[in-house]
């Protein structure tokens, strides 16, 4: 088994192109060489990826963004492209964050669509899912997340290890403090990579990361990462103070 840890700052709609470039300089700095097998990436919003690209130049940390569209180009006001996301330095890119299958209605052909285009660049992928709070309580849970991964992944060929990476997001956890407890996250991670094996080749899915995200914080990150199936961190609100991020990827 090869898996890395993997964190990743997701800074959703904060920052503006000189804050962010100030930030990612800060914590890159702060981090300085990173122990084997461990990454970091940050996920800042589209007008701050080159500067932030450009603080980044000779460190280790990695560039995501957040969305990206299907296509190559075309007439898509206000989309932003995988080869244009590439030309940015972007090596990763989220695609199904809760808030855009909420706010921006993507369904999961949109989410594969979007997967494809992404692969075809040679961009990975850090494919979200997770169950909303009504869907926990009706038992839902993992009928939801096998339908949500399964539709992701079907007939895209997952050729190189580190193209895909999940990250299981519960919706109730998202920015709300509460954070599923390690035993429930691991529980369900555990679920995500039977369900990659079925989909994957059985290798593939064994080396395939699995963050979890949803209120992760320094106080929270050792616990969760002392899971067997978790292999990092997907973190919005404590990833915004470079202090606060530096200190819970050091915790964790
Ligand atoms: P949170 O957000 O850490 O603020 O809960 C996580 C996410 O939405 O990726």
């Amino acid at each position: 088994m090869d898996r890395k840890q993997l964190i990743v700052a997701n800074w959703k709609m904060h920052k503006t192109p000189a804050k962010a470039a100030e930030d990612a300089e800060a914590i890159a700095t702060a981090l300085g060489r990173l122990p084997d097998h461990s990454c970091v990436a940050l996920a800042p919003p589209f007008p701050a990826l080159v500067p932030v690209r450009e603080r980044l130049n000779h460190t280790q940390l990695l560039l995501a963004a957040q969305n990206v569209h299907s296509e190559a180009e075309g007439a898509f006001t206000g989309e932003v492209s995988a080869p244009m996301l590439k030309a940015c330095g972007c090596s990763l890119v989220i695609v199904g964050h809760s808030e855009r299958r909420a706010l921006a209605k993507e369904s999961d052909a949109m989410v594969q669509a979007k997967i494809k285009a992404a692969f075809s660049h040679e961009m990975g992928v850090i494919l979200c899912i997770g169950e909303s709070e009504s869907q926990r309580n009706e038992g839902l849970t993992f009928k939801v997340l096998d339908k949500q991964v399964r539709e992701a992944v079907k007939g895209l060929s997952v050729t190189g290890v580190n193209s895909l990476v999940l990250a299981y997001e519960p919706v109730w956890a998202i920015g709300t403090g509460k954070t599923a407890s390690a035993d429930q996250v691991q529980e369900v991670h555990a679920f995500l990579r039977k369900i990659l094996a079925e989909c994957l080749e059985k290798d593939l899915a064994k080396q395939t990361e699995i963050l979890y995200g949803g209120s992760v914080k320094p106080s929270n990150i050792k616990d969760l990462m002392s899971m067997e199936d978790v292999d990092g961190a997907l973190v919005g609100g404590a990833s915004l103070d470079p202090k606060t991020f530096v200190s819970l990827i050091r915790n964790g």
